[in-house]
């Protein structure tokens, strides 16, 4: 008869089937990029649910990031229905702190457990580089930081690296010890760091052999995507999870004293170890610099042995010039399996290729060229821009709003790491893990109270004298020995938080209501003086920080609508595993813009890769990295492969980055792609082989006069030194046309004053009136509603607008 799962196999080829159909211990799935191993995994999990192979909570599937995990219980429940409610279906950063807040007392935390991400703990390996003058040392806090998330990446203790570090180097043992302290302060603070949450899980899974079967019993089909940018951490992690069940139980003691060994567990069945799906693309592997290992791929068929291998090699995303281009590229890294990507969809449009003056005349390339898709009938929604570094985003920026091209920034908005959202957080981690130092710390005098440093150091005495908790001690304010005023201020502080905990954290058994969270965290701004400190104050920037704080409500009641039993802990979880990929706000209706390592997994009908360039990509740091060069390569080869029909590649002869302005070179991986795929609208010309290395040694500004602020622009350059782009010196004109578009000639309107009720009339967009002013200097935006063309946000420093 037909298979129950029959309809989940349908439009599949042969390779895709079998890997959704195939049942073993192991399966590895290796393909290049848009082969459908994200679709395929999702399948396999419906198909497991379909015919009954599988509870939905039996199933532990891994994604890379938030936004994939969700779109991936999406597509889930969209084929099999409710019943995959119970699946964990998470990033391993999830899943490990929903291990961690249920088995955390088993050594030495609690469940209230604070997730300190990379700011909290450079705070706290800045104040232990100070405490052990480790600066003499070289150690500053961001190599210690890098070095420490290194080590734990290889699930290396400071005790574990003692042992194989040169102690003789008094550096070596100050680095030693300044990692014992700062895990032991970790310990103290009930807190883990990012990397801790990988690895402290696997130290539990290992110490505590019991918790490790639980999880065992019931994860029965473990699958991953991405799995080529898996760290040693997150390896050891899913092979303790797949391990046969009571696989490194002790011995059991048998009457008498006599010890019983259990037989093998891995002969007997009902004791075998989960099913282990991987799917991965050692081409695509991007986060060597954060310990991910190809060899975790390279390797699996060693560590499973009799692991079925399954290889995609047709491509559904993208047009055949497209693929073509990308199997060039990559085929330039040596020590890989070649494999070559095919579509039957056709050869499809040119890549277009556009060099500009500068980066503001590639960013209206862009602009103009989104502008042209959009009139062909193509959604914002569908096209995407690419950046190596965040730094280019901003004359992007500036010509998207100047242009009124709606877009939006991926994983570039850091509205977690605004100082105001860092402070409302640290006033809720207070409440919910009072041994957290550091949060008290930085909450005590936010808003200012009178609360010095002094005062801190007694208090934080008093409470070691005393053998009590930081925020015990502020419960005992009258025998601190301080002034009254002072005494006051605390006595309040420590009031709010109690007041706040009464809502939050009702007694054991009893549920908090949903508006638990928002109505703390209202509370504690309230109470606590916050919301009156920033009202009190004139500056611009505290309105936006209190439209922040609002916003920070807001995301809170909204937590409560979607998790309506979720906690002060399940929110501050969610908030703090928010990852790049993982915008607030909703993309529909929207260009996106992101990093090319945020590209990841995702897919756009239109793509522009920007700053195609030497130096950007690969970028200059990559150059004496061993594989730096070919993981940048590969870099570009994820960008170039989330396309599907319509690639654009481009770059800037001149570019303003690492605080001066530069002469660009075409990036190397330029020259990879064959040209009879290439249609070259603004061609970098012979910029490459006339100028070689004088040219890139030239300093733009130098032979501009004033470089971009002045009146010059980026086109005036002496001919001899740095030739024009090709197209540029046939076409007579061309050179004012250009000109035009260049911004530093656009007014200044850095000095308008705008309010909500002007009125102003726009270039294009004709008249308009102002809704609202956000930002500020250079910055500043108007929101603005056109009397026709409708609302549009504008830069006024650079808008084309006048004031009626
Ligand atoms: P990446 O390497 O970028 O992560 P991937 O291998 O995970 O890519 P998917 O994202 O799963 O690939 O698939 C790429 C595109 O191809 C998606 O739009 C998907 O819906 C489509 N696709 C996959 N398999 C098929 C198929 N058999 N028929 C039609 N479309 C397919
Ligand atoms: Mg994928």
């Amino acid at each position: 008869g037909a298979r129950p799962d029959e309809d989940l196999l349908e439009g599949l080829n042969p390779p895709q089937r079998e890997a959704v159909t195939y049942r073993g211990p192991a399966l590895l799935i290796v393909a290049g990029a848009g082969s459908g191993k994200t679709s395929v995994l999702t399948r396999r999990v419906a198909s497991l649910l379909r015919t009954r192979e599988a509870w939905p909570s039996q199933i532990l599937a891994i994604t890379f990031t938030n936004k994939a995990a969700g779109e991936m219980r999406e597509r889930v429940e969209a084929l099999v229905g409710e019943s995959a409610r119970g699946m964990w279906i998470s990033t391993f950063h999830s899943a490990c702190v929903r291990i961690l807040r249920r088995e955390a007392e088993q050594f030495g935390f609690t469940k209230s457990f604070t997730i300190y991400d990379s700011g909290d703990s450079r705070a706290l390996i800045k104040r232990l580089v100070k405490e052990h003058e480790a600066d003499a040392f070289g150690l500053t806090p961001a190599a210690t930081q890098s070095k420490i998330s290194k080590l734990k990446n290889e699930l290396a203790d400071a005790e574990s690296y003692a042992r194989s570090a040169n102690m003789s180097d008094p550096a070596e043992r100050v680095f030693v010890e300044l990692f014992g302290a700062y895990q032991r302060e970790l310990q103290r603070a009930n807190a883990f760091d990012f990397d801790d949450l990988i690895g402290q899980t696997v130290f539990l899974f290992r110490a505590f052999p019991h918790v490790a079967d639980v999880y065992r019993r019931r994860f029965r089909h473990i699958l991953v995507d991405e799995y080529q940018d898996t760290n040693h951490a997150q390896y050891a992690l899913i092979h303790e999870l797949t391990r046969p069940i009571g696989s490194d139980a002790p011995p059991l003691a048998g009457a008498g004293g006599m010890m019983i060994f259990e037989p093998d567990p891995a002969d007997d069945p009902d004791k075998a170890g989960a099913s282990l799906t991987v799917v991965g693309d050692s081409d695509q592997s991007i986060y060597a610099f954060r310990g991910a290992d190809i060899r975790n791929i390279s390797e699996f068929e060693r560590d499973y042995p009799g692991a079925r291998v399954v290889l995609l090699e047709q491509n559904y995303r993208s047009t055949q010039n497209i693929l073509t281009a990308a199997n060039a590229v990559i085929s330039n890294n040596f020590d890989r399996k070649d494999k070559k990507l095919w579509t039957d969809v056709g050869a499809g449009e040119q890549i277009i290729g556009f060099t500009g003056y500068s980066q503001h005349d590639e960013a209206q390339f862009v602009a103009d060229e989104v502008e042209v898709l959009r009139r062909t009938g193509l959604d914002y929604s569908q096209m995407a821009v690419f950046y190596r570094t965040n730094s280019q985003s901003r004359a992007l920026e500036e010509i998207f709003i100047r242009s009124a091209v709606p877009y939006k920034i991926m994983g570039g908005t850091k509205f977690y790491d605004r100082a105001e959202i860092k402070d409302a957080l640290a006033y809720l981690v207070a409440v919910s893990n009072p041994a957290d130092e550091m949060a008290l710390r930085r909450i005590i005098n936010r808003p200012r109270r009178g609360i010095g440093d002094v005062t801190i150091e007694t208090i934080s005495r008093y409470a070691q004298d005393e053998g009590i908790t930081f925020r015990d001690a502020l419960a005992n304010s009258s025998a601190l020995g301080v002034g009254p005023k002072i005494q006051a201020a605390i006595a309040h502080l420590d009031a709010v938080l109690a007041e706040a905990s009464e809502i939050m954290l009702p007694a054991s058994g009893e549920l908090a209501p949903p508006t638990a969270v928002a109505a703390g965290l209202q509370l504690l701004l309230t109470k606590g003086g916050y919301y009156d400190a920033l009202r009190a104050s004139k500056g611009a920037q505290d309105e936006a920080r209190i439209e922040n704080l609002d916003e920070l409500v807001a995301v809170a009641r909204e937590f409560a609508r979607n998790n309506p039993e979720g906690t002060v802990l399940d929110f501050l979880t969610e908030v703090a595993l928010v990852s790049d990929a993982d915008d607030l706000e909703d993309a529909s209706g929207s260009v996106s813009l992101m990093t090319l390592h945020t590209a990841k997994g995702l897919e756009y009908d239109a793509v522009f890769v920007t700053g195609v360039e030497e130096d950007l990509i690969p970028h200059r740091i990559s150059a004496g990295e061993p594989g730096g060069p070919q993981e940048e390569r590969r870099l570009f080869y994820v960008g170039i492969t989330r396309a599907r029909k319509r690639l654009y590649l481009s770059l800037a002869m001149t570019r303003a980055q690492f605080g001066e302005v530069t002469v660009a070179m075409p990036s190397r991986f330029l020259q990879e792609i064959p040209n009879e795929l290439m249609h070259w609208r603004q061609s970098p010309g012979d910029v490459n082989s006339r100028g070689g290395t004088q040219s890139r040694a030239l300093n733009a500004r130098r032979q501009s006069g004033s470089g971009f602020g002045g009146s010059g622009g980026g086109q005036r350059y002496g001919d001899d030194l740095v030739p024009l782009p090709r197209s540029a010196r046939r076409e007579p004109g061309a050179i004012d046309r250009f000109a035009n578009k260049i911004p530093a000639k656009v007014r200044d309107n850095g000095d308008m004053e705008l309010a909500p009720g002007d009125r102003i009339r726009h270039d294009d967009f004709g008249e308009g009136r102002v809704d609202a002013v956000t930002g500020e200097g250079a910055k500043r935006v108007a929101h603005v509603r056109f009397d026709s063309a409708g609302p549009k946000k504008l830069l006024i420093k650079i808008a084309p607008i006048s004031k009626l």
